[in-house]
């Protein structure tokens, strides 16, 4: 037999699948499995992607694998992993690494592998010399046998409950008193912490979530899938409804993946999942240590555990039978992985379900132009409470000085006086986002980018946010040696102080990137929000997440146009996004709500319609412009962007790429200079495409052919498909 290996290798150039003929001693040899084979003068790890019964390499030219290692990956996943590298013009080795166990590598022998632990357990003999009668025991040596009498240990736990040595365990093995086993133990990563309102058991559905929960059931129960839109207005019991789903995806024996933006920031709904299933909840986040990463895709592949709830990778997830697949807060841009494999979880999904005849729910109350015109919808027009979402106001911004406007002062004043709480949105870390000197008019300029440096005070630095360049913050001009430096604009560090000048004594919670780093460190912030009886949360996008605190009375963003003077076509959807999720927040308890939004322009459109809720008068007018555009969903774009730390070279090659492509139907902007990036000056082309699969295929070839070619070391080619 003939096994066709996909070498695991970061070549771009080596072109698989390679044939190595199989041996008798490895007859279990199947799509999946993982071999380490002789390649030229090396040994590597590799995949097999297929079986033959002959190759046309000539007999004395194959070679054989040299061993198997365990586990073997499904086929099906073996598939998506290929089609995902096809799908997003990357390489099968790439593809391939998103489906394997997680801290595979590269090498010819994984990193991580299961955990063996000594155990020991009590025998018959054992028990008799407890009793007395038999042999004389040491006095550790009867409180191992005593402590072992309620059920095996690892030889670790043994030590701590009795003092007994790994010396003297063995001496009551060879005397047959236990038995002592090398078992593998799984690493299992702790619970997901609690935040947010809590859940008593099983509410009754209200009669929306009934009928969307049927809908689901109708689609499971006919067994051949279905891509469904769960559009709910924020606070109307989109996770009931997909507790709901998955345990109906259990009860008919199959399997479920729930992918959700980010477990950190949203620690509650996963602990949702973990409360209602327990065990059977496999977390996978990036947060893990690799043995708890590598044991958790190991109970979900032997269907230990039934459930994977996850970020973007957890698509991947290893499980038989699968059932249902949910995508919570569909419309959440962290669903895009941005390194090569640039895909899209949500499309992956979508892709993995028809292949699996699984369910798809995608939910969000902003969902993306693309699934509304794609999906088939089903509605939760209404908040669980029946009460209705909070009002918004628009504030104009144009002539106001400082951070807030009189309206956002007065209402932060009355949550103050009431001791109730708000949450503020600042999409913009740090303290001010740029420095001047007011004698010579320097601008503090990242030293590898083409952008400003961004105060950050606590630090004393000043940083590049695209970087992570740093130098401490300047009190002298360097140029002209002047001491008078001025700070523009504010984030949310400064506006953490101005806020917490103007609530006191309540207090205020900072969430970004710079205050919540580390393992836990987000959910410990919104925990705290959450205890306090009253206060004010503060950040970036982060708090706009799913979040579920029943008692806050007022949402505010600031700057809430900012995003829309970004030169994308996507500006107007993630606007609207961040303006209703925000929102969304506010007004979930007894006392009601409030929204304000501060905006330069209070009439953008896509803040018009997320003051009034309306999504669908969004979408609507949102896929007429892309139709009338031919943006997605009504075509495909792909971005190539070449780079190279010379000026020159990377548009020299763009415009190679564009003379390469074998495309007429589909329009082709660019070269189009990017600002310079980690100290490489980029051009890039867009290419938008009718057919996908053309453009994909012509793409590749336009930049393979082009990688080629003499003369364009130095330059980097990236190749995004969708990009967000
Ligand atoms: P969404 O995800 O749609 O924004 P959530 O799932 O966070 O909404 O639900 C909002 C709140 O309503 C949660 O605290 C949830 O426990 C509660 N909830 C959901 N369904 C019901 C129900 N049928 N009856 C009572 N409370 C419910
Ligand atoms: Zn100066
Ligand atoms: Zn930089």
């Amino acid at each position: 037999m003939i096994a066709k290996v996909e070498p695991l290798t970061s070549a771009r150039a080596l072109r698989g699948p390679f044939d190595y003929r199989v041996p008798g001693r490895l007859e279990g040899v199947d799509v999946g499995s993982m071999l380490v084979v002789p390649f030229g003068r090396q040994r590597m790890l590799g995949v097999v992607v297929g079986l033959a019964e002959h190759s046309d390499v000539p007999d004395e030219r194959l070679v054989e694998p040299l061993t198997a290692l365990d586990p073997e990956v499904p086929a099906d996943l073996v598939r998506l992993g290929l089609w995902v590298a096809e799908e997003y013009c990357s390489t099968p080795a790439r593809g391939l690494g998103l489906v394997l166990p997680p801290g595979t590598g590269r090498g010819a022998r994984p990193r991580v592998s299961a955990r063996m632990m000594l155990t020991a357990e009590l025998l018959t003999a054992g028990r008799g010399a407890l009793l007395g009668g038999g042999p004389s025991l040491g006095e550790r040596q009867r409180a191992a046998l005593e402590a072992l009498r309620a059920g095996p240990l690892t030889a670790a736990e043994l030590s701590r409950a009795s003092g007994c040595s790994h010396a003297s365990l063995r001496s009551l093995a060879e005397r047959g008193l236990v038995m002592l086993e090398r078992a593998e133990q799984a690493r299992r990563p702790g619970a997901s912490p609690r935040v947010g309102a809590r859940v008593a058991g099983e509410p009754t559905l209200s009669d929306a979530q009934s009928h969307a929960l049927d809908a689901i059931v109708g689609r499971l129960d006919a067994g051949d899938g279905g891509h469904l839109l769960l559009h709910g207005v924020t606070g109307s019991g989109k996770t009931e409804v997909y507790l709901r789903a998955v345990a109906a995806a259990l009860e008919r024996g199959r399997s479920a993946i729930v992918l959700v933006p980010e477990i950190a920031l949203t620690p509650q709904t996963a602990g949702r999942f973990e409360e209602r299933f327990g065990p059977q909840v496999a977390v996978l986040h990036s947060k893990l240590a690799a043995g708890e990463r590598y044991d958790e895709w190991l109970r979900l592949r032997r269907g230990e555990a039934r459930v994977c709830v996850g970020p973007r990778s957890a698509v991947f997830a290893p499980l038989p039978g699968l059932g249902l697949i949910v995508i919570d807060e569909e419309h959440d841009a962290s669903y895009k992985q941005e390194q090569d494999p640039r895909y899209d979880a949500r499309h992956v999904a979508e892709h993995r379900a028809s292949v699996e005849g699984a369910v798809l729910v995608a939910g969000s109350a902003t969902p993306r132009p693309e699934s509304r015109l794609r999906l088939e919808r089903i509605e939760l027009p209404e908040r669980v409470d029946g009460r209705g979402l909070p009002p918004v106001e628009v504030v104009a911004m144009a002539g106001v000085t400082g951070a807030l406007h009189q309206r956002t002062r007065d209402a932060l004043d009355q949550v103050r006086a009431r001791g109730e709480k708000a949450i503020v949105l600042l999409n913009r870390r740090g303290w001010s986002n740029f420095l001047s000197c007011r004698v010579c008019g320097r601008v503090w300029q990242c030293p590898h980018c083409d952008v400003t440096l961004v105060l950050h005070r606590a630090a004393g630095a000043v940083t590049c946010h695209h970087c992570g360049h740093e130098e401490g913050a300047p009190s002298v001009c360097p140029d002209c040696g002047s001491v008078s430096v001025a700070r523009h604009g504010a984030g949310t560090e400064r506006l953490e102080q101005e806020l917490e000048e103007l609530v006191r004594p309540l207090p205020v919670f900072r969430l970004d990137s710079d205050a919540a780093a580390g393992r836990g460190a987000i959910a410990a912030v919104l925990e705290r929000f959450d205890r306090a009886d009253a206060g004010v949360l503060v950040g970036t996008q982060m708090v706009a997440k799913g979040h579920d605190f029943p008692d806050v009375t007022l949402g505010v963003v600031l700057d809430a146009d900012a995003t829309l003077r970004f030169p994308d076509f996507r500006a107007e959807e993630r606007t609207f996004a961040l303006v209703a999720q925000l929102a969304g927040r506010s007004g979930r308890g007894s006392r009601g709500g409030r929204v304000i939004v501060q905006a330069l322009d209070p009439h953008a459109r896509a803040l018009r319609h997320a003051a009034a809720h309306d999504s669908e008068g969004f979408l609507e007018g949102e896929l007429e412009r892309r139709r009338l555009l031919r943006y997605p969903p009504f075509g495909h774009l792909i971005r190539v962007v070449c780079s190279c730390e010379e000026e020159g070279p990377e548009t020299e090659a763009a415009e190679a790429v564009r003379a390469a492509l074998a495309l007429d139907e589909a329009a082709v902007l660019g070269p189009a200079p990017l600002f310079r990036l980690k100290g490489r000056e980029r051009s890039q082309l867009v290419i938008k495409a009718g057919d996908r699969a053309t453009a994909v295929a012509a793409v590749r070839s336009a930049v393979e052919g082009v990688v080629a070619e003499h003369g364009r070391r130095g330059v980097s080619f990236s190749v995004d498909v969708d990009p967000q």
